[in-house]
């Protein structure tokens, strides 16, 4: 069966790639290159490069293949850059989101899984977030994922998409043989930062924020392993082949780690003492980030299993140094 992955040249979108071919699916994979990498994509998936906006070269793409779902990574993603220029963000994500939503309806291909995000909630009221928690996002990134999916179901009203929405909280790790991972230019993610001072790319990793109301006052998140996360797309768009309704599901462990307990890990992980200074702390983070994901283990039998942090590291750290790209 086919499936397209737009976005398959990126970091998720790459290791979606993986398990939909270790699942016996065929791969169609739509990138316009603008953040992705061409040595990303495994070679059995057939590439498309190009925009999911350009409908003659969507048609294309649709009508030469036999796509039963579309799982939808391509969009920008960080938050900082979405903040001052948030026309990029609006154009890329909701305008180019809509035109493939619009190509899809025209083909009749009607099973969408959607990359959402944990910044749709915005700072939580409490922990843990459960999906039926309000939705206020406090960036452009994520008032763009949240319109997004306001979109999706929209077109799920009006054509009968059927749609299932993944928020996803901190993504990490990478395939177990390095020959894939995490590469963005420029890096703002914590684990990679932490992990370029391991390998002597960068001189210190900086702590933003020592004054958060949490048990060593650096910052609370929840860690999930890319591969962990990719299997819950695969089990949501057999979800959606089953006939079962759209839905919204967190994606995360249900447990939080913070900055300082990272850095702790990656050095127990790399050998290196990874020195850190405290630095001012960034606009827009919220102080704990936790999910509750049972709803996705029971209705889509999510059963994640490197949910320990220093099997995330140790597979982040193989690709840190082995980076092909
Ligand atoms: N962080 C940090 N130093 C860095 C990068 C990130 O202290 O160089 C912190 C950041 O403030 C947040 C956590 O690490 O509390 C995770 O940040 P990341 O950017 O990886 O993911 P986010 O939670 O923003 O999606």
């Amino acid at each position: 069966m086919q499936v397209l992955v737009t976005g398959g040249a990126g970091y998720i979108g790459s290791h979606a790639v993986k398990v939909l071919l270790s699942k016996g699916y065929e791969v169609i994979v739509v990138d316009n290159l603008a953040t992705g990498h061409v040595e990303a994509v495994d070679d059995r998936a057939k590439l498309y490069i190009g925009d999911i906006s350009d409908e003659v070269f969507m048609d294309k793409v649709f009508k030469e293949n036999d796509i039963k779902g579309v799982i939808h990574f391509a969009a920008f993603s960080l938050v900082g850059e979405s903040m001052t220029n948030p026309y990029k963000y609006y154009e890329n994500n909701v305008s180019k989101t809509n035109k493939l939503l619009k190509s899809m309806v025209e083909h009749n291909v009607l099973n969408l899984v959607f990359s959402s995000t944990a910044a749709t909630y915005g700072e939580p009221e409490k922990t843990p977030i459960y999906e039926s928690d309000a939705q206020v996002p406090t960036n452009v990134y994520g008032q763009t994922k949240l319109a997004m999916e306001h979109m999706i179901k929209w077109y799920g009203s009006a054509h009968g998409l059927n749609n299932v929405a993944l928020r996803y909280f901190n993504v990490a790790g990478a395939l177990e043989d390095g020959s894939i991972g995490e590469a963005h230019n420029p890096e703002t993610h914590l684990i990679p930062i932490i992990l370029q001072v391991a390998n002597n790319k960068r001189a210190k990793i900086s702590i933003f924020g020592d004054d958060y109301p949490t048990k060593d006052k650096t910052c609370i998140r929840d860690y999930i392993h890319v591969l962990d996360l990719c299997e819950a797309h695969v089990l949501a768009l057999e979800y959606l082949f089953n006939g079962n309704p759209s839905d919204n599901f967190n994606l995360g462990s249900g447990e939080g780690f913070s900055v300082l307990e990272m850095i702790e890990a990656a050095r127990k992980v790399t050998g290196h003492p990874i020195p850190a200074e405290v630095a001012p702390r960034r606009a827009g983070d919220p102080a704990v980030l936790i999910a509750n994901s049972d709803k996705a283990r029971k209705v889509l039998g999510w059963v994640p299993t490197r949910e320990n942090i220093e099997i995330m590291i140790r597979d982040a750290w193989c690709w840190e140094q082995n980076k092909r790209y």
